[in-house]
């Protein structure tokens, strides 16, 4: 089914090791409180289900879509909100939770766009991290997995909208160096 992945760098036990971890400390952290978790359409749905069945605080769950306008696999400042909270998170313990962090321009433009709700806290939690990429200086609270500049599929990370259900996480063949240049 997946046989056009070129290298696997993560299995399902990698990324379930890094989802126990920080359902861990989300639950250290918002212990007696009740955050509003915010996932962040399409890609964090995989990672969203994965953390939260694994969470014994109590929490609401919420979505917001947001699309970059530019290249295809990449982002650019130009991010709009597509599809909004229907949450009042005013006043409200709010983790953002993505499914990978790259340049940081949809999660920077998410997080401040959220912010003019007035919550009481904002964190961010992202199950993949390239750090390498970051363009807008911006850092998770919450990391799975941080990993190097390649254009990465599976558990919910997409490419033209394949891939998202395959349960570990590798480099498309071919498509990385057209992917990455
Ligand atoms: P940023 O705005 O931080 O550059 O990009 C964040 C979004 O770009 C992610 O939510 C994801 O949709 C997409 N993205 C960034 N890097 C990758 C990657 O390696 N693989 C996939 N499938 N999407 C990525
Ligand atoms: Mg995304």
């Amino acid at each position: 089914m997946y046989e056009d992945i070129e290298q696997i760098l993560f299995d399902e036990v990698d990324i379930s090791n890094a989802t126990d971890d920080i359902a861990q400390r989300i639950d250290n952290d918002y212990k007696g409180k009740c955050p509003v978790i915010i996932g962040v359409l399409k890609g964090s749905f995989i990672f969203l289900a994965d953390l939260v069945r694994r969470l014994n605080i109590d929490f609401t769950v919420d979505f917001i879509k947001a699309s970059s306008y530019g290249e295809r696999t990449e982002s650019t400042g130009n991010v709009k909100i597509t599809s909004d909270i229907s949450t009042d998170i005013k006043g409200k313990d709010v983790i953002v939770v993505e499914d990978i962090l790259d340049t940081g321009y949809t999660l920077s433009y998410i997080t401040e766009y959220l912010r003019g709700f007035s919550p009481h806290s904002i964190r961010i939690c992202t199950l993949f991290d390239k750090p390498g990429r970051r363009i807008v200086p911006i850092k998770p609270d919450y990391t799975g997995i941080v990993t190097d500049d390649l254009f990465i599929v599976g558990c919910g990370l997409d490419y033209n909208e394949k891939y998202r259900g395959m349960p570990y996480v590798g480099v498309p063949k071919k498509q990385s160096k057209k992917i990455k240049e």
